[in-house]
């Protein structure tokens, strides 16, 4: 069984997911697919994904970026604070 989007042989049955379509692809390859275009890359079928399901699966690629960005707020923010401690005692 070959996944479709990457290329390479689907070796087990638990990294392998089946779309409505009967086609097979990696759970990653698809997961990752769907986020750009919500239909089958091989027969173009629309698929049964929800609005919750592809933001669930957004959310989780961006989570890493997601917790980059409150890094940089909170160190922001903390400069900021510092910034105005030391100001404020001169
Ligand atoms: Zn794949
Ligand atoms: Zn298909």
């Amino acid at each position: 069984m070959l996944c479709s989007i990457c290329l390479e042989t689907i070796s087990s049955p638990k990294e392998e997911e089946e779309l409505e379509c009967k086609h097979k692809y990696h759970t990653k390859c698809i997961e990752q697919w769907l986020v750009r275009d919500s239909s089958c890359p091989l027969c173009r079928k629309p698929m049964g994904y929800s609005r919750e399901e592809l933001m669930e699966i957004c959310y989780k690629i961006e989570r890493n970026s997601f917790y980059l960005l409150m890094f940089l707020l909170v160190t922001i923010q903390l400069s900021l604070w510092l910034y105005t401690m030391i100001t404020s005692n001169e």
